[in-house]
């Protein structure tokens, strides 16, 4: 695409509507995402979440934008239930499973790193771990305490919210009075205001992972690790902060506040907030039994790539209902494409080159500018795929540079499709050529024949309206291959 010509709309969530997206720094974007709590597996919820953080990451690389992805790791500091007085997730996953916390953490980063890549979600630019930034963190709350937006408790250091004008508001779209009303269940005595929060907790006996700090031994709060690692990386001010719709309250209003009042300065300048992904219209639950992982989705039979495509299909904005029947069909629609792909680039020389005007062109750039609505994308895209299938040389040619372009958002893995299908030897590319002559004449028994073969080999042939097609499968063991 045209380095930075399209302009882009995403909506913020401070704003509350759809606004033109300027950089800080012209030709330059600045992202933090807000990472996982690395204690249990990550759920199809929380890399759905990511998948969306990648098309945006990918949307502005693309535009010709140098990007800076920074997606913290979170392995000390979460608690559960967002209360000042729970226990940490990291803590009682490691007793639970008799671990070390860091080893604890280093099994679920891998993980998730290994579900990312099969997703083909790209690596961010930096992964800091908050373990690793405890002297950010202290210098950060030091600033706070000092201004007197800070006090020292006999169970750690708060921020007070009182403060900060405007606490709560700029994004909370509840209000601070209902959450009001809720959090006063489990006031600490401890805090001045029960919307007070903790940035520094003190250690309790046997507490496995904490640090000096001059309020004592401790550690530290969720909110002030994002705080304290994305200035760190990205400046005071930077440009896209993002995270599932659960941080709108109270973690990134915890986040503005804190680094708006140590700054002085704006802390993000768009707030872009993904909506949770649904099971068959219901909320993931333990209890349920709908918790899905991405290793369950592979151990049904789908590609990870299926549940790309099905999570491109719905705009990060609304709530994605995940159902088998929808990752069924986003598995056939992404085998049709593959086949369509493959076939199209077997038969012409090369992709044809993007012409910019071109329409098709136009309609996925105005659609993913459109606050990155990927289901609009992906209609532009079966346009191209539409093309690929065309009798003409030159459509086909058109259709695969336009969806190999796209794909540099999209993410489906489209061009090393086409590659590992196509670098097939002489003896199957013969073997195919007589099967097509050979259902020319009218031979189907001896058509029949030579698509066993070929399955034999890998390679799955079906016959449809525009032609002889086909794909790579696995071959199957106890099958000699030559
Ligand atoms: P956690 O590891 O619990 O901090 O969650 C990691 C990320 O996944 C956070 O950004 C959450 O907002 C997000 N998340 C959690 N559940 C869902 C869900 N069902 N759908 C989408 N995002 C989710
Ligand atoms: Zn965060």
């Amino acid at each position: 695409m045209d380095p930075i010509r399209a302009a882009v709309r995403i909506y913020d969530s401070a704003r509350r509507e759809v606004v033109p997206f300027e950089p800080l720094e012209p030709g330059q974007v600045r992202i933090y995402d807000c990472g996982p709590t690395v204690y249990d597996w990550q759920h199809i919820g929380n890399v759905y979440r990511y998948v969306v953080a990648d098309v945006v990451r990918r949307t502005f690389e693309h535009l010709g934008y140098r990007v800076t992805q920074v997606m913290n790791v979170t392995d000390v500091g979460h608690i559960v239930e967002d209360l000042d007085q729970g226990d940490d997730k990291m803590e009682l996953a490691a007793r639970r499973e008799r671990k070390d916390p860091q080893a604890l953490a280093k099994t679920y980063t891998d993980r998730f790193m290994d579900d990312r890549r099969k997703l083909n979600i790209l690596d961010p630019h930096v992964m800091p771990k908050a373990t690793d930034h405890i002297p950010q963190m202290i210098a950060l709350i030091g600033k706070l305490v000092d201004s007197g937006h800070a006090y020292v408790a006999s169970d750690g250091v708060y921020f007070d919210v009182s403060t900060f004008a405007g606490y709560g508001q700029r994004l909370n779209r509840e209000g601070i009075e209902a959450r009001e009303a809720g959090a006063r269940v489990a006031v600490n005595p401890n805090k001045r205001h029960p919307f007070d929060f903790a940035l520094w907790r003190a250690a309790k006996p046997g507490d496995l992972q904490q640090w000096d700090s001059p309020w004592g031994r401790g550690n530290p709060g969720w909110h002030i690790e994002c705080s304290a690692m994305s200035m760190h990386y990205l400046g005071e001010t930077f440009d896209i902060h993002s995270g599932g719709e659960d941080h709108l309250f109270p973690h990134h209003e915890c986040e503005i506040a804190q680094s708006e009042a140590a700054t002085g300065k704006p802390f993000a300048r768009y707030w872009m907030h993904v909506y949770f992904l649904m099971v068959e219209g219901e909320a993931m639950h333990k209890s349920i039994g709908n918790v899905y992982l991405l290793s369950d989705i592979e151990e049904r039979g789908f590609d990870p790539l299926a549940f790309r495509l099905q999570s491109l299909g719905v705009g990060y904005r609304s709530h994605m209902d995940f159902t088998w029947r929808g990752l069924e069909d986003a598995q056939r629609r992404l085998e049709k494409w593959r086949s369509s792909v493959a076939g199209a680039t077997l038969s012409v020389a090369a992709p044809a080159g993007v012409d910019p005007s071109d329409p098709i062109r136009q309609q996925f750039v105005a659609a993913i500018t459109d606050d990155i609505n990927t289901a609009a994308a992906l209609a532009a895209a079966e346009n191209a795929i539409k093309l690929t299938n065309s009798p003409e040389r030159a459509d086909q040619a058109r259709g695969l540079g336009l969806l190999f372009d796209m794909d540099g958002i999209l993410g489906l893995g489209l061009a090393e499709w086409a590659q590992r299908s196509t670098a097939i030897d002489d003896e199957v590319r013969a073997l195919l050529a007589e099967r097509d002559a050979a259902r020319a004449r009218g031979d189907y028994a001896r058509s029949d024949e030579l698509r066993e073969d070929l399955r034999r080999r890998g390679y799955l042939v079906k016959d449809t309206k525009e032609g002889q097609r086909w794909e790579r499968i696995p071959i199957k063991a106890g099958e000699t291959d030559r």
